[in-house]
């Protein structure tokens, strides 16, 4: 029976049977050394050219990444790892194709455009494997704690009639006769679920956003795990994010020991308090920094470069002014909101809010922002009949890997990036 490489140090002194990539061939007179990976790790495989010269031979032409199985004994040596397997079957399972289109050992750096074009073969190699064996301990701990606190995970759809905001960062599909788009955020459906009488929903799905300018932190798909809770507010949900992001951290600490030291990562550590700082003391924090910044205008690039630059950790932006929120967010007093941001440094990794549960207030918020109540009256009326107070945020599963890992650009932490001139792989 076939066992992983990374169990073979579990069966010292005794026969097993490995299979996975030859990812080198070293040939000496009269012995041969054979690098086996598999996505437990590596292990060398030796084989004496006495006695097996048939065998011998036809190593001798095997190109790089063949697929092979090995049969052999587990013994202690020299090897770096502290053993290794004396080889005394072989099998090929599958040959590989000459040249390779990317190294998998090479020390040789590609640049990102060549390795995304090539990705299956990017994705062989441990420090790559590395980040997504990160991300998903992550996604599994952020699952599994709403599970055990008793949320409900939802699927909301992804062809939606209208936009979640408005604006134009929109997908259009055709439908059938009419047009549709893809779904830039679940927003409105989990707020719609609140209504239902969930109480508590999560989901972890792909949103679509028609961004045309391509930055280190923006793809045009990418993975967002949303939350909404009935009776909360924006502090409670801010407490619960803070919280769900340090069982992340932990969890990646006590899982990934190894993943983080192939990155050279530090084990994460977050023992500190989320700072809470209000969009108008960041704006004061960037006029003291000598920028020019009115209380009521946007966060540049620039200013969170400069303000949350000097800040090397998490903290929230809140009470944003109720202009630069979308209309569901709730009014904290005539001119902020209960909008709330999380940012690492410069970076934002989630939005969120108290939601407005007042129709009136929905529909007044709607024309104030230029949207027409009609066309979200399958929203707006979940609000008629019955719509508990209820706040929620959305982070995204990218960014918060970017950070944990150190990473500035986003499609090293996406499998398969789509961004505004990538489609494919
Ligand atoms: P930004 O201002 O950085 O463009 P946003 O305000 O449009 O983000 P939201 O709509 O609030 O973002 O989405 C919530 C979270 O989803 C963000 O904090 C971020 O983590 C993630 N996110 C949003 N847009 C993208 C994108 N294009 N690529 C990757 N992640 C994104």
């Amino acid at each position: 029976m076939r066992i992983l490489i990374g169990e073979v140090k579990d069966h010292l002194d005794a026969q097993v049977e490995i299979s996975g990539w030859a990812q080198n061939i070293r040939i000496m007179s009269s012995v041969l050394f054979i690098e086996m990976r598999d996505v437990s790790g590596t292990v060398q495989g030796v084989l004496l050219k006495k006695g097996n010269e048939d065998l011998f031979n036809e190593l001798k032409t095997i190109p790089r990444e063949t697929i092979m199985s090995i049969t052999g004994q587990a013994v202690k040596s020299q090897a770096k790892i502290g053993y290794e397997i004396q080889v005394s079957q072989l099998k090929t399972l599958n040959k590989s194709e000459t040249p390779l289109p990317l190294g998998v050992i090479d020390r040789i750096e590609s640049d990102i455009e060549t390795r995304l074009e090539n990705r299956f073969m990017d994705l062989r190699r441990p420090e790559i494997l590395s980040i997504f064996k990160i991300q998903s301990t992550i996604s599994n701990s952020i699952r599994n704690y709403f599970v055990q606190k008793g949320f409900i995970e939802i699927h909301s759809p992804k062809i939606v009639a209208a936009a979640t905001e408005g604006g134009t960062e929109l997908f259009p599909v055709k439908y059938f006769e009419r047009n549709a788009y893809l779904s830039q955020s679940p927003q409105l459906y989990k707020e719609i679920m609140m209504s239902a009488g969930f109480d508590k929903v999560f989901e972890v799905a792909p949103a679509f956003r028609a961004e045309e300018h391509n930055t280190p932190r923006h793809i045009n798909e990418f993975t967002s795990i949303d939350m909404e809770m009935s009776f909360v507010n924006d502090e409670d949900v801010m407490d619960v994010l803070e919280s769900i992001v340090k069982t992340a951290y932990q969890s990646v600490s006590e899982t990934n020991g190894k993943e983080l030291e192939i990155l050279g990562v530090n084990k994460p550590n977050l023992n500190y308090k989320f700072r809470r700082i209000t969009y108008s003391e960041y704006v004061k924090m960037a006029n003291e920094k000598g920028i020019e910044l009115k209380d009521g205008e946007d966060l540049s690039t620039p200013v969170l470069k400069t303000v949350g630059g000097a800040i090397n950790e998490f903290y929230f932006i809140t009470r944003w002014p109720r202009e630069l929120k979308p209309f569901y967010v709730q009014p904290y007093d005539e001119k902020y909101s209960r909008g709330f941001d999380l940012q690492f440094g410069e970076l934002e990794i989630t939005s969120g809010a108290q939601r407005v549960h007042s129709p009136e207030v929905l529909i007044n918020n709607l024309k104030s922002k230029g949207l027409n109540p009609d066309s979200f009256s399958f929203y707006v009326n979940a609000f008629r009949y019955g719509m508990p107070p209820h706040a929620g945020w959305a982070i995204g599963l990218e960014r918060l890997t970017m950070v944990l890992l150190n990473i500035s650009n986003i499609r090293e932490t996406t499998l398969f990036p789509r961004d505004r001139t990538r489609v494919t792989p």
